[in-house]
């Protein structure tokens, strides 16, 4: 090799992006992607239902802590060299004009992943980009030694086949890790487990409610400060939903060191003043004096949920104005502070993104270069940075791969 080469292990979405920013910033860089599957792209086809939900307008994002439960620190930094704005004009200056949903979730005008991977393909073509399908990598060093000059490790996140090349199963220091593994070259990994998962719950009443929506829900888990406010979905098999999501989010490590089983604590009202919601409750009932309580739909509560909990406080069928000050209280308690117990978790449309990985303070902060090895860098899910539904995930991709191929060209 004459010119200088660049390795790339993994054709997802970083390995992609950082790929073409690179060879449009270095045209003189010979740059090869290594993919172990027969198809490139494969999670950004079917992302966002097949639509590709590519990155988020942030509007409503005050604290990046919010969506990204880990690594906003780091984002929030490598915001400034490429962040969501930038994603956006890039794409619509490469021929994929997005558009903004009213939940500021940015998808392709078209509503087709396709138009992204088009869009990748053929940049890489353009721009000369190896591509070697059916390539699996499992010795980095192999790559350095075979006469690479930088190696980008682009893997993603937790999956049996990604395995051998980070060097254990789970990374764990106490397995080691194959020679020429990515564990035996940058041993600071920390643990993987999964992020965005429901909640499997045994409550036959309960899940007998499934469908029912509460638009602005608290789900909380009691004794910690994980706690989100959103929708909540009742399932099947328990509740899901986007509260239930950035629940998961927020409390994975903590859920997986309980093996998925935890109280969970919540509030229907979305109302955090309980003293609030018993004055509200208060004022209906004295209202509706002479009504059935069943008959009431407090905080526009669907009225199967509400009979629900008017069962389990063993009120219904009551005349409101029977209900009496216990009633009221037991009625303000489980508006606000319904108690659940978390039996096992579930996927989310199978979908999940892992939480932990190459642990942030064993990179350089601006270029996600290696501080174990030289010349090595890493972009995509393979680090610990995992954001939650909305866009987030992709965008960590786009930015943490424009920063490792800035880092590179810049050399
Ligand atoms: C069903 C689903 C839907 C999703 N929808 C969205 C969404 O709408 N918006 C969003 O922001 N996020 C979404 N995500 C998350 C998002 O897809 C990931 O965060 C993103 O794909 C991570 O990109 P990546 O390039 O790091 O990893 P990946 O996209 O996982 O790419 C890694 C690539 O590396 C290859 N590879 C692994 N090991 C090796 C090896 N040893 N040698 C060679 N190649 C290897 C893999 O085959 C794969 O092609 C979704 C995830 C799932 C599972």
């Amino acid at each position: 090799m004459n010119s200088e080469s660049v390795a790339i292990i993994g054709g997802g979405a970083a390995g992609f992006f950082c790929a073409i920013q690179l060879a449009e910033m270095r045209p003189d860089l010979s740059i090869t992607i290594f993919e172990q599957q027969k198809k490139v792209l494969a999670k950004v086809e079917i992302s966002g239902g097949g639509r590709c939900n590519c990155t988020n307008s942030f509007r409503d994002v005050t604290d990046l802590g919010q969506v990204y439960p880990r690594g906003s620190k780091l984002l929030k930094k490598l915001f400034k060299q490429f962040g969501p704005r930038d994603a956006f004009k890039w794409f619509e200056n490469h021929g994929v004009p997005l558009t903004i949903q009213e939940d500021q979730c940015v998808f392709p005008e078209a509503q087709d992943s396709h138009a992204i991977i088009n869009c990748f393909l053929s940049e890489a073509q353009r721009l000369g980009i190896r591509i070697k399908l059916g390539s699996k990598v499992d010795d980095i060093e192999q790559l350095f030694n075979g006469g690479y000059d930088y190696v980008v490790v682009t893997v993603g996140g937790l999956a049996k086949s990604n395995a051998s090349i980070l060097g254990s199963s789970n990374a764990n220091p106490s397995e080691g890790g194959n020679a020429g593994s990515l564990f035996s070259i940058h041993p600071s990994i920390t643990e993987r487990v999964p992020s965005l998962f429901t909640f499997n719950i045994k409550d036959k009443a309960l899940t007998e409610l499934m469908g029912t929506v509460v638009e602005n829900a608290i789900a909380s888990i009691p004794g910690t400060k994980f706690r989100s406010q959103a929708p909540l979905l009742i399932t099947h098999w328990g509740m899901s939903g986007p509260a239930i999501l950035k629940l998961s989010s927020h409390a994975a490590l903590y859920l997986a060191e309980r093996n998925y089983q935890s109280s969970l604590l919540i509030n229907w009202t979305g109302e955090t003043n309980a003293d609030a919601v018993r004055t509200h409750i208060i004022y209906i009932i004295e209202k509706n004096s002479q009504k059935l309580i069943d008959n009431i739909h407090p905080f526009n509560l669907q009225s199967r949920l509400w009979l629900y909990l008017l069962q389990k406080a063993q009120l219904q069928g009551k005349r409101c104005g029977d209900i009496g000050k216990k009633g009221i209280n037991k009625i303000t308690d489980l508006l606000t502070n319904d108690s659940y117990q978390i039996s096992s978790r579930s996927h989310y449309k199978d979908e999940f993104v892992t939480c932990g990985g190459v642990a942030l303070d064993s990179v350089n902060r601006l270029t996600l270069e290696s501080v174990h090895h030289p010349n090595l860098f890493f972009a995509g899910e393979v680090l610990d940075i995992d954001g939650v539904t909305g866009g987030f995930n992709f965008q960590a991709a786009w930015t943490t791969a424009y920063a490792v191929a800035k880092g590179i060209a810049d050399r």
